[in-house]
């Protein structure tokens, strides 16, 4: 068996491969291309498209794809081959360095919040060269921007870079007033991913799962999560069998997948890679993701992405543990002396004031369907935003609000009280777990992102408001003499304006809310409620001012995504309540029927012990009652909110109305579903779905 240092990589056009194969000063140029962002020249690309193509074919390669993020968040390809017919019936294989950098894949059925109208619908992709392109089944893909005739950008990575050039371009500016001039400085994401595995057997059975990702129906389990077995737990078999597949592909892609093991709720898994540039990282995750869903039904399993796929247990999440470095040095190291290492602490006020003053956008940019089901269920953190600095940095904060001095606790060393274990040096930034965004030694750790989202938003984010809280620094301070005392300056004010967004205690405590509601903290409890703060003025003005967005590109990503809510809602409500009226009326009223039968036969059998028979059976008339007018008035609700025009209204409508009438069916259902017999129950219940073997 090959060892993981042969496979590693291998399907990967990287820097290893790219120096081997093509000549050194063709090499040389793309290299500038790829970590100093200078543009490629046509005939320069001419020479990497060959060099691309040799490898791509000795892989086994027959087509290529320009591999792209429109809005829907998932991936979308479009496979061409290689082959170029001659006219004496052979074929000649060829790629050229024009059909690499740019493609048109025509691609009219994307959304594009009217960006397009569909006679224009033409886009362009163009190669993104700072992501490598690598071999998924014998198609080479390269990653690509995709952006409209008119040059506005249609996807989810055309934004990102974008901001990833702003925040480069202002944390420059505030390492030179350190004295540093980097070649280059980048954000870096490790995206932790939570997912669940259920017997595909049992998916089959499951409608809801199929058509909308997470079940609409279900009775709690009679065992959840409450006896902490799954966390850390040994992995099964056939689990086991999945994640060293997935491991063995995710090395040959060149991703470096790390840790995995099994998460809280029963048949929940977890998967991290390690991290790396911000635009990489998430193509990676985009891939990583498509390959658990591949190759999950290999061991007769399906792999669950949604947030929330299952009611009372934790849904899935994923972390994007975020940082920014230059020239690979981690800017957000605290050292062994926080407090005397002043250019930490302005990156670190900078990340604070982002934060705070851009609360609504960070919540915006997680907001989804699926999402809502998740955050603020004691589970995952709240739709608050708050920050979790730990003890040592709430200290320091203090001390610079305080203007104090600041007297390090000092390292304590565990002992663990017996000699055969060794002692260690304890962390100085405790964990909690309860935090959307929280310190965690030399990063932030976000942890709203919910398991299904492209990460690519939330990063957009993130790097565009830290970029501009940079610029504030930079142009609060550049010409001041004394450049210390003027930053010390800056951050005290800067901190004392801003502590109200920092919270070290349990987020999933009933005083925060109101806490956080004294403190004027934003809670945007819904995708309706959060996407407005996308189309805020000074939303706007951000983005123009720091090139991410213009303001129509703003305003159609906000259609898009109230669009797309919608009509994720929608789908919901009728599954449930075609289920409904399909699947379960007539499971329960079959069974009723049949008990109905059994007090006719006792009874003329002489039998008068049938009182129990008859309460039963009044149960599940109660029952057929209560499901069969709940979906009269779901259908009712979902009728009105398709007609709305308005797409907020309509959004509105299908959050406050149509989701509660759902909740109504459900809850009808799934009293049912404990009273109807094992066998006359349609579809595989949580017991049998979450604790399988
Ligand atoms: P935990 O579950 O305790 O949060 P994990 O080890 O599962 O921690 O995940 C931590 C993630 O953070 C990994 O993906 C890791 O690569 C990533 N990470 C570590 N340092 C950085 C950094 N400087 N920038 C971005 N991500 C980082
Ligand atoms: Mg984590």
């Amino acid at each position: 068996m090959a060892t993981i240092s042969e496979i590693y990589g291998e399907m990967v056009f990287n820097d290893h491969v790219m120096q081997d194969r093509m000549p050194k000063a063709t090499y040389k140029l793309l290299a500038q291309t790829i970590n100093e962002g200078k543009p490629l020249q046509l005939e320069i690309a001419n020479v990497v498209a060959h060099a691309m193509k040799e490898w791509a074919i000795e892989k086994g390669a027959t087509h290529y794809t320009h591999w792209f993020q429109p809005l829907t968040g998932i991936t979308s390809e479009k496979h061409d081959s290689f082959i170029n017919p001659k006219p004496d019936g052979s074929t000649l294989l060829s790629f050229s360095g024009k059909e690499l950098i740019q493609g048109e894949p025509d691609a009219s059925n994307f959304p594009s919040g009217g960006l397009r109208a569909t006679f224009e619908a033409r886009g362009y992709t163009a190669w993104d060269p700072t992501s490598y392109a690598f071999i998924k089944d014998e198609v080479l893909c390269i990653p690509t921007a995709f952006v409209s005739y008119g040059g506005e950008a249609l996807d989810k990575k055309t934004p990102l870079l974008r901001s990833m050039d702003a925040i480069q371009r202002e944390a420059k500016r505030v390492l030179a007033l350190f004295g540093k001039k980097p070649t280059r400085v980048s954000t870096t994401v490790g995206p932790e991913q939570e997912y669940f595995l259920i017997k595909e057997e049992d998916y089959e059975k499951r409608q809801d799962l199929i058509l909308t990702g997470r079940t609409l129906f279900g009775a709690s389990p009679c065992k959840g999560q409450e006896l902490d077995e799954h966390y850390f737990g040994a992995i099964r078999p056939n689990v086991n069998r999945f994640m060293r597949e997935l491991d063995t592909e995710l090395w040959r892609l060149g991703i470096p997948a790390k840790t995995k093991h099994n998460e809280v709720a029963p048949a929940q898994h977890e998967l991290a890679p390690i991290y790396t540039t911000t635009n990489a990282a998430i193509d990676a995750n985009l891939v990583t993701m498509e390959l658990m869903r591949k190759l999950a039904p290999r061991q007769g399993l399906v792999c669950l992405q949604h947030e929330k796929p299952f009611a009372c247990i934790n849904g899935s999440g994923k972390h994007n543990n975020w940082s920014i470095a230059a020239d690979g040095v981690n800017l957000l190291d605290p050292g062994k002396t926080p407090f005397e290492n002043l250019q930490f602490l302005v990156f670190l006020t900078a990340v604070i004031k982002a934060v705070d003053e851009y609360q609504g956008l960070v919540c915006m940019s997680v907001a989804s369907a699926g999402n809502d089901l998740r955050l603020g269920a004691n589970e995952a953190p709240p739709a608050i935003m708050s920050i979790f600095l730990g003890d040592e940095l709430e200290a320091i904060v203090h001390a610079i609000i305080g203007n104090e001095e600041f007297t390090p606790s000092g390292a304590v060393r565990m002992d663990l009280g017996t000699d055969v274990l060794p002692t260690f040096i304890k962390d100085n930034t405790d964990r909690n777990r309860t935090s959307p965004f929280a310190f965690t030694g030399n990063k932030f750790e976000f942890r709203m992102p919910g398991s299904s989202v492209n990460l690519a938003d939330a990063n957009m984010v993130l790097n565009t408001i830290i970029a501009k809280t940079l610029s504030d620094f930079a142009q609060a301070v550049e010409g001041e003499k004394d450049f210390d005392k003027a930053a010390r300056r800056y951050m005290k004010k800067v901190l004392t304006d801003h502590e109200r967004i920092i919270f070290n205690g349990d987020n999933y405590s009933a005083e925060w809310p109101p806490e956080a509601a004294r403190r004027g903290l934003l809670n945007l409890r819904s995708t309706p409620d959060a996407l407005p703060q996308y189309v805020t003025d000074e939303a706007f003005a951000l983005f123009e001012e720091f090139g991410v967005l213009s303001r129509v590109e703003v305003e159609s990503r906000y259609e898009v995504k109230l669009g797309y809510y919608a009509k994720k809602v929608n789908i919901e409500g009728l599954t449930t309540a075609r289920l409904a009226r399909r699947q379960y009326l007539p499971a329960i009223i079959e069974f009723s029927a049949v008990i109905a039968q059994a007090v006719e036969v006792k009874v003329a059998a002489g039998s008068a012990g049938t009182a129990a028979e008859a309460e039963l059976l009044e149960k599940l008339n109660a029952c057929i009652d209560a499901v069969y007018a709940g979906v009269e008035a779901l259908e009712e609700k979902i009728e009105a909110a398709a007609l709305i025009a308005d797409s907020l209204e309509k959004a509105q409508a299908y959050c406050y109305e149509v989701i509660p009438a759902m909740d109504a069916v459900r809850a009808a259902v799934d009293v049912a579903e404990l009273l109807v017999g094992d066998e006359y129950w349609p579809v595989p219940t949580y017991n049998e779905m979450l604790f399988y073997t």
